[in-house]
């Protein structure tokens, strides 16, 4: 019987209704109001090919957001299946705790040192980017005492940033609604502006921006005490704050700065590592040298949870001569099935040649598509790297907003879901970092769901 037979019988053996009380019932789902999902009732997915996945009403949808910006490669890779299958066979679990290892968590530590820029020759497995951030912040301040400098604690990320959702991971984004909510940060974890140039630079052109907001590193450093400050942690492009593509400058400037006063940068490439921004990595897209690399999500695709930090000479060495115990880890750090899905994984990038695919290929048309939209009435301003894109709805060109309260993105996502597109609302900014190995004729359907809905949303809220 084929999966997606099974897939189908599993779906039909209780009703849409059936499975939505019971989800309300049971399941506490993550950044969700509870009380509203209860009376609207989860939309029930259950199976999903190539860029495409179908819920229990058996509607087909663009998956716009590759799940949860993860599945690269996309849905229904039989190579990443058999991987996992095979692996479960021969060794479920083992763990890498007392001196042991295992073969798959050894072959992706050294393909990861091959596929990751020259300094990371190391790397610390995690299950998600959460805990892979929770790392740096313990592994950045380890560094400092090694080197004797103990005092050097504050780790300064940014506004409107986004490193997951466990203690230090929500400390170090800068989500006021996440910050709200349980007494965070934690200390010695402090914020700067983001490099957003359409709600902070509009009036400069965005190089002028790029090396402001910049600048704002440099300002921090020196309010906190150059001898104080570990490390500056940012994501090349911010995903979850919007697709928030800095300008040209910022990067190279931060990493001057960073130079400048000897503090560790730190790029957070959860979501643009493993192809996203055309290159392997976002820091190669920007042209940085980060110390240490956090990933997750594109390594296994979402196939099966496994994230990591990538360890730069500098910090390594450190570890390895002076450091004596590393007092960390995981029960499923380097976890064998997700080590042999990685794996599988990478080799599958590698084979569909998906790095060059989005830079040369998908990732231009993308963004030339997404440049169209501007001359629709709705559109402030469009912005896209390698396979993500954002589209700013306004209220009147160039850019006077909406009232939040209208909450017009909610609106339009809405209309997206209801034309068969996954595409994701952060305020009034409309997002998406579909699968990697989207078609051209595939971005064209895109396309078209695209347009139509922003008509749709213009003829709601005019
Ligand atoms: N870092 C970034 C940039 C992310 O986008 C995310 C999740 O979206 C995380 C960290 C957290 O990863 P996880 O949800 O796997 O803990």
């Amino acid at each position: 019987m084929s999966h997606v037979v099974q897939a189908a019988q599993r779906a039909a053996s209780r009703s849409t209704k059936e499975w939505q009380d019971a989800d309300s019932k049971h399941f506490f789902h993550p950044f969700t109001d509870h009380g509203g999902l209860a009376k609207k009732g989860a939309r029930i997915i259950t199976r999903a090919e190539n860029i495409y996945i179908w819920d229990s009403e058996g509607h087909k949808i663009l998956d716009g957001m590759s799940g949860l910006w993860c599945v690269n490669t996309g849905y229904g890779q039989q190579a990443l299946v058999d991987a996992a299958a095979k692996q479960m066979k021969e060794l479920p679990f083992y763990n890498a705790f007392f001196q042991t290892s295992t073969p798959p968590a050894i072959e992706l530590a050294e393909l990861l040192a091959e596929v990751t820029p020259p300094q990371f020759k190391h790397v610390f497995f995690t299950s998600s980017g959460s805990e892979g951030n929770d790392t740096v912040v313990r592994m950045v301040r380890r560094y400092w005492d090694i080197k004797g400098q103990p005092e050097r604690k504050t780790i300064i990320g940014r506004i409107n940033g986004y490193h997951g959702s466990t203690m230090a991971g929500a400390s170090l984004g800068g989500m006021s609604g996440m910050h709200a909510q349980g007494g965070l940060p934690i200390p010695d974890i402090v914020h700067i502006q983001q490099p957003h140039w359409f709600e902070l630079g509009q009036g400069m052109s965005r190089e002028a921006f790029g090396l402001k907001a910049a600048g704002w590193l440099e300002e921090k450093i020196l309010e906190v005490g150059p001898e104080r400050v570990a490390a500056f942690i940012g994501e090349p492009v911010q995903g979850a704050g919007g697709v928030i593509v800095p300008p040209s400058t910022y990067w190279p400037e931060i990493q001057r700065i960073c130079d400048k006063y000897g503090i560790l940068l730190v790029s957070d490439e959860v979501i643009c590592g493993f192809g996203r921004t055309g290159n392997w990595f976002g820091c190669e897209t920007m042209g940085t040298r980060p110390d240490l690399m956090t990933f997750a999500k594109g390594v296994t695709s979402g196939y099966v949870p496994l994230g990591g930090v990538m360890v730069g000479e500098r910090v390594a060495q450190a570890l390895i001569d002076d450091g004596g115990e590393f007092n960390h880890g995981f029960t499923y750090s380097g976890h064998p099935v997700a080590c042999a899905v990685a794996l599988a994984n990478i080799k599958l990038i590698q084979q569909l040649n998906l790095v060059s695919h989005v830079k040369n290929n998908i990732g231009p048309y993308l963004a030339e598509r997404f440049a169209e939209l501007n001359d629709h009435p709705l559109v402030g301003e469009t912005q896209t790297c390698g396979m993500m894109g954002a589209v700013q709805l306004v209220k009147a060109k160039p850019g006077t907003t909406f009232a939040s309260e209208l909450e017009v993105g909610m609106v339009c996502r809405a209309h997206c879901f209801g034309n068969g597109l996954i595409m994701r609302a952060v305020g009034d900014r409309m997002i998406v970092a579909p699968p990697l190995v989207m078609t051209r004729p595939q971005i064209d359907e895109m396309m078209v769901l695209i347009r139509r809905c922003l008509d749709l949303t213009l003829a709601e809220v005019r």
